[in-house]
């Protein structure tokens, strides 16, 4: 995929395209941003770019050339995803292995870290010799969601490219061409993306109505009847492999920052929840949620998803995780 089938990323794309151009390139580039932005795609592209064999502005996307990086079956061309969990030290000693052969065929060879905060430490520590001493004719990118998320060192030692988080219209154009989703759908994922475009949310949308239903009937009925079912149900969610505790998760953020917003008085067209529902308004439930949350509460609200996402992250039982959150909002609305 060639910077051109890059949207919303313009920015990224244009420092990108400089360092090429001034032949300025970093031996390392740490791009950074939320999942589902098109941060990969990018580095693909910058594969694509340097080693694409007609000389353009752009890499062609039909060479044998970039097409091989596109199948990832170029033999200078390596992306590395975690093994499990994590990404582990024997997948790094075979790549820098690797890394440090001469090019094959490639102007540049090229190593994609997709998930760089999976780095076990090990690995980590293994990798950061290369960065220290890079092998020639090479470029790394090593792609994460923070740089909270990797060591220090590491991150001193790569250029950085924020992502920025995609614009509803941005979204909604990328599904339109990617899906053949009806409109309102369309509509409705751009404003629960929360700034991406994620192919697993277009998958799960009827279970995502079923989660944000059923969310909505605990946030509007606070008795000890929706206490039983929300333990219940968030037992279930918590175990399914459909990850229905990641829907509710999303899902209570925008509810939440949409009650910040009414909270404070902000015009009601610029509600993430005001497209969501057809059939009944979902402003009035959020209306009716309000007169149960303060906003001290709300923020603490904000803060306790966080950690129970990394507590997730770090292995904790997401039955249990979901299940203590659930509490705490019975607990402060009852
Ligand atoms: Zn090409």
């Amino acid at each position: 995929m060639p910077f051109r089938d890059i949207y919303g990323q313009e920015h990224a794309i244009d420092l990108l395209n400089e360092a090429i151009h001034r032949d300025r390139m970093p031996h390392a580039w740490l791009f950074t941003g939320q999942s589902n932005i098109g941060k990969f795609k990018t580095a693909v592209a910058v594969a694509q770019k340097l080693n694409c064999r007609k000389s353009g502005e752009d890499a062609c996307g039909k060479c044998d050339f970039c097409l091989q990086i596109a199948a990832q079956s170029f033999p200078d061309y390596q992306v590395l995803i975690p093994d499990g969990k994590l990404i582990k030290i024997d997948q790094i000693r075979n790549s820098l292995n690797w890394l440090y052969l001469h090019p094959d065929q490639a102007k540049k060879r090229v190593m994609i870290l997709d998930g760089a905060q999976y780095l076990g430490r090990e690995a980590a520590n293994a990798f950061l010799k290369t960065l220290e001493e890079p092998a020639p004719h090479t470029l790394l990118i090593l792609i994460a969601e923070s740089t909270q998320q990797l060591l220090e060192t590491i991150v001193s030692r790569c250029h950085q490219i924020r992502f920025r988080p995609l614009s509803v219209e941005i979204s909604e154009r990328i599904l339109r061409e990617t899906t053949d989703l009806t409109d309102d759908r369309i509509q409705l994922l751009s404003a629960f993306g929360m700034g991406s475009v994620s192919g697993n949310l277009v998958a799960s949308f009827e279970l995502m109505q079923i989660v944000q239903n059923t969310a909505i009937r605990w946030l509007t009925t606070f008795s000890p009847k929706t206490l039983e079912e929300m333990l219940r149900t968030c037992e279930m969610w918590g175990k399914s492999k459909n990850e229905e505790w990641r829907l509710l998760l999303d899902f209570l953020e925008t509810w939440f920052r949409d009650l910040t917003w009414l909270l404070h008085g902000l015009p009601e067209e610029n509600l993430i929840n005001r497209t969501a529902n057809s059939e009944e308004s979902r402003i009035s439930a959020l209306r009716n949620c309000g007169e149960y949350f303060n906003l001290q509460q709300i923020y603490e609200i904000f803060g306790r998803i966080t950690e129970l996402r990394r507590a997730i992250d770090l292995n904790a039982n997401k039955s249990l995780a979901i299940e203590s959150l659930c509490l705490h909002l019975y607990r402060t609305a009852a």
